[in-house]
């Protein structure tokens, strides 16, 4: 069991967030922000796009190895002083964390930014048995207080605005002067620092996630923009690394090679503020770093993609710029998906974790434009899988029963060419025939959802399948 899972919701998730003016506007900095960035940041490295398929080969070829390689990390591990667990499950991996950190007598966890601790519903299961878990990414420590999940993978509190955050603050950090200024975002960070100070101090377990795994040398590689992932795992007695297994990358040249296309994919940065690489506790002579290493590395269904189309799923790196430039996305938001993956990538991934029974209509929020594709720095076809997803989701005849005998009757006709021609002129010249005066139509018949916010721009002259016959005909003269 992972945590709640909103996804069957999607239609009412999205129409909630599109009537929401608020959502909307703090979505419109989507739309821009990151697209320039990128575009800005990638144009200036001329072999952006070569970078783009040394990725894809790199993870490409950890994938058809990944055994191999997991066997070569966990042996590095070790042979630093570290540990190394496998859960097959989310509930195996909540659970070793947990004897972990009872093993360290913890009270207080600090946790930098994890995809992996969303997916296991890590928090709550950490406070049920009375461990405090501190959020330190200031946007998830945003959403931990307002008791949120991430709205986007590289930017959790992205769906709020400053005001809202300000009502935050003021809520939970009741030790601060009521009349102290908040109106500036530079005060909000300054009060989130104060009070984050504390519990890194404080803390006896440090918990983050990882961007990369070297198996080469058994290294974890965090990137990070505000620094907290470092104070989260060196400060601590025990640092506790929460990755799934296709993390992996063999070589420390390889993971440089993959960072040059990561920071500037996501946040159009050609690096990011902080890249930090920990191999096991803190050896003799060593400064600082923790006195206890473990690494928890989570399957929770990702074995079972390799070898199936859905490989190839497994190359993500978790930049986001899918969803930066999805318009699905744009309009509605992360939370409408319903659980921790939101936009392109997780309507591929989110079917293959929660099962397709539960999520596998996500696919459908697309517009099939390519641009997640066109974007993705490891190449990863994400159109051709959704497609995949909604071909099983009609075979396991979950589609609802009207798009079914849509596409029973479309079929019907596409298979008699003739009686397809006719039919469509006909329907044609009906719809041309009814909206002769305004061009517009106000309603179609069993198509209520194009209508019901706009009008239906009427068909005009000929059907493509004339004209087609026609410019062919014009060519071969
Ligand atoms: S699917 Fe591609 S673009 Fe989307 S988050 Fe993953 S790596 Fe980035």
């Amino acid at each position: 069991m992972t945590v709640h899972v909103n996804s069957p919701y999607f239609k009412e998730n999205a129409s909630r967030a599109l009537a929401d003016p608020q959502l909307q506007r703090a979505l419109a900095n989507v739309k821009t922000g990151f697209i320039e960035k990128r575009a800005a940041v990638a144009a200036r490295l001329p072999e952006f796009e070569d970078l783009r398929d040394a990725a894809r080969d790199i993870k490409n070829h950890t994938l058809q190895h990944l055994d191999l390689y997991l066997e070569a990390y966990e042996e590095k591990v070790r042979a630093s002083g570290g540990h190394v667990h496998f859960a097959r499950t989310a509930e195996e991996a909540r659970n070793i964390v947990l004897e972990i950190c009872r093993a360290a007598g913890a009270r207080t966890v600090t946790k930098g930014k994890s995809m992996i601790a969303e997916e296991i519903g890590l928090n709550s299961h950490l406070e049920a048995h009375h461990i405090t878990p501190v959020e330190t990414d200031l946007g998830e420590y945003i959403i931990q207080l307002r008791n949120e999940m991430p709205s986007h993978i590289i930017a959790p509190a992205v769906h709020l605005n400053a005001t809202q955050v300000e009502q935050d603050f003021r809520r939970v950090h009741t030790n601060f002067a009521p009349e102290r200024d908040l109106s500036e975002p530079v005060k909000l960070l300054g009060e989130a620092r104060a009070v984050l100070r504390d519990r890194f101090l404080a803390a006896d377990v440090g918990i983050t996630g990882a961007n990369f795994l070297i198996a080469d040398t058994g290294t974890s590689v965090i990137v990070t923009n505000e620094g907290n992932g470092d104070l989260t795992q060196i400060l601590p007695k025990t640092h506790i690394v929460l990755a799934s297994i296709e993390k992996l990358v063999p070589t420390l040249e390889d993971v440089s090679q993959i960072l040059r296309v990561l920071a500037r994919s996501a946040t159009g940065q050609e690096l990011s503020v902080y890249t930090t690489f920990s191999t096991g506790p803190r050896r003799p002579g060593d400064l600082d770093g923790p006195e206890n290493y473990h690494v928890v590395l989570l399957d929770g269904g990702r074995s079972a993609m390799l070898g199936t189309s859905f490989q190839d799923m497994l190359r993500c790196i978790r930049c986001g710029a899918c969803m930066n430039h999805c318009p699905v996305y744009h309009a509605v938001g992360g939370h409408a998906y319903g659980w921790v993956y939101p936009g392109p990538m997780g309507a591929v991934l989110t079917p293959t974790l929660v099962g397709v029974d539960k999520a596998g209509h996500l696919p459908n929020a697309s517009t099939f434009c390519g641009r997640c594709e066109s974007v993705c720095p490891v190449r990863i076809p994400l159109p051709k899988l959704m497609r995949h997803w909604r071909e099983r989701e009609f075979e396991r005849h979950l589609t609802p029963a009207t798009v079914r005998s849509g596409l029973a009757l479309w079929s019907f006709f596409a298979r008699r060419p003739r009686l397809y021609r006719l039919a469509t002129a006909a329907a044609m010249r009906g719809l041309a025939l009814v909206s002769r005066e305004s061009g517009r139509l106000r309603r179609l018949p069993f198509a209520a959802g194009w209508t019901k916010c706009r009008d239906f721009p009427a068909p005009q002259g000929a059907t493509f399948q004339e004209r087609w016959r026609r410019e062919r005909g014009r060519k071969g003269r």
